[in-house]
């Protein structure tokens, strides 16, 4: 039921180490073909999955290696330096493993999240709606009661994984007109009668993130998968955003620090008027630039996920690191772009597929409006507070 923990890494340097090794050896050779269509489910999660790369949050007790949240941040950003789609791909099944082993371990954990750890079982998790998004309360996905277990009709879509995806946790309302507190979450087979997927054709950068939509008409769900009741799937899902705030946060400044990389080793080499880009003070300004807004947006990160790790409020530290890099990603990589020339339009480069990412991550886990509310709604002035 558990996997073998024989090959995973020990302790956190070893974590990253291999989420290195995997990135250059499965996400470089096959990134930018899976722009070109030839995305493959398997050759993505079940390398991930033996590099342990799907069991980081996930309990020692199910075999997960239950690091901090840090270590965690660190890893997605190693794997977003090469493919943010990808990265999100597999953070979002490893989330199901984890919440699952929370919430239902003695129902659904033990059934899934050995095959979910390793890759075998593609799981995603489905908020968002043809007509709700930022909107959540507004989402018009029923779960009615039917015996014992609960018939679930509606729409989803935006979904990272619902291309391929084996199981689906399903946010749904119980009670229409009781906005996020009737709302519960459910594990959904996709195998399940009633169930149809509905394609959602993104652009070629986001091809690894597996984006897709589904049908649910009359699907029954048992009483054991249920995964959280109504009330608690709301304050539930306000935990892990938090957490995925962070991350996304961690992964654009991933993708900045590759795209600096890839900028700073171009501008030594190619000559211009008869001396290195890099001897151009206008043109190594911007870098500096870049560099500067990168390492701003790198304390903000290690902020939150310190809070994380520590236990203390994240919301306003989640929503600004996210907040600001995604600008970062949003602003620099285009300028990046800039800095190499038409070098940097060719495939093995991913200013092109990052620069899209970025601006998808500003959409993803909180749209920037969101969590400009977020932060407005703490900054507000209160007398009595001193
Ligand atoms: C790449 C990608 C992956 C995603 N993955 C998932 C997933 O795995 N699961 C899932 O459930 N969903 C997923 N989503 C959907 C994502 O959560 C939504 O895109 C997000 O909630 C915003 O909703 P929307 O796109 O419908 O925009 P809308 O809510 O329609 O908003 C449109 C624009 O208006 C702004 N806006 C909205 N309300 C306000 C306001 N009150 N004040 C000012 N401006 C406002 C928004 O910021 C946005 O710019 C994904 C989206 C993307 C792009």
């Amino acid at each position: 039921m558990t996997p073998s923990t024989d090959q995973l890494p020990s302790n956190s340097d070893n974590v990253i180490q291999a989420a290195d090794e995997f990135a250059q050896r499965h996400l470089v050779p096959n990134a930018a073909q899976w722009g070109r269509g030839l995305f493959d489910r398997k050759a993505l999660f079940e390398p991930a999955g033996d590099a342990g790369l799907l069991g980081l949050q996930v309990p020692l007790a199910w075999g997960g290696m239950a690091l901090p949240f840090t270590d965690t941040a660190r890893v997605l950003h190693k794997l977003a330096q090469i493919d943010f789609s990808a990265a999100m791909a597999l953070v979002n099944s490893h989330n199901v493993a984890a919440q699952l082993a929370k919430a239902s371990p003695h129902a659904l954990a033990p059934l899934y999240a050995g095959n979910l750890m390793r890759g075998l079982t593609v799981a995603c998790t489905a908020l968002t709606e043809p007509g709700a998004g930022s909107d959540l309360g507004q989402i018009q996905t029923t779960a009615i009661r039917q015996g014992d277990g609960w018939l679930l009709n509606g729409e989803k879509t935006w979904v990272i994984n619902a291309a391929h995806a084996d199981a689906v946790v399903v946010y749904a309302q119980t009670q229409t007109g009781s906005g996020v507190k009737g709302i519960a979450a459910f594990w959904v087979l996709a195998d399940s009668p009633g169930f149809e997927r509905v394609a959602v054709t993104t652009h070629t950068a986001l091809s690894s993130m597996g984006i897709g939509g589904f049908r649910l008409r009359n699907v029954y769900c048992d009483a054991s998968h249920l995964v959280y009741a109504p009330g608690e799937a709301f304050v539930d899902i306000m935990a892990a955003i938090n957490r995925a705030r962070t991350y996304v946060a961690a992964m654009c400044c991933g993708m900045v620090f590759r795209a600096l990389h890839d900028v700073r080793v171009y501008g030594h080499k190619r000559a211009a008027f008869g001396q290195p880009l890099e001897q151009f003070q206008g043109w190594r300004w911007q870098v500096a630039q870049a560099a500067t807004a990168l390492q701003a947006a790198e304390l903000m990160v290690r902020e939150a996920c310190d809070r994380i790790d520590r236990g203390l409020d994240v919301q306003s530290a989640a929503a600004q690191a996210k907040l600001y890099a995604t600008s970062v990603a949003q602003t620099q990589l285009g300028i990046l772009l800039h800095a190499m020339g038409a070098e940097g339009f060719l495939d093995h480069y991913a200013f092109l597929r990052h620069l899209t990412a970025a601006h998808a991550a500003s959409l993803t886990d909180g749209s920037t409006a969101m969590l400009l509310e977020r932060v407005s709604h703490d900054l507000r002035f209160k007398p009595d507070a001193g």
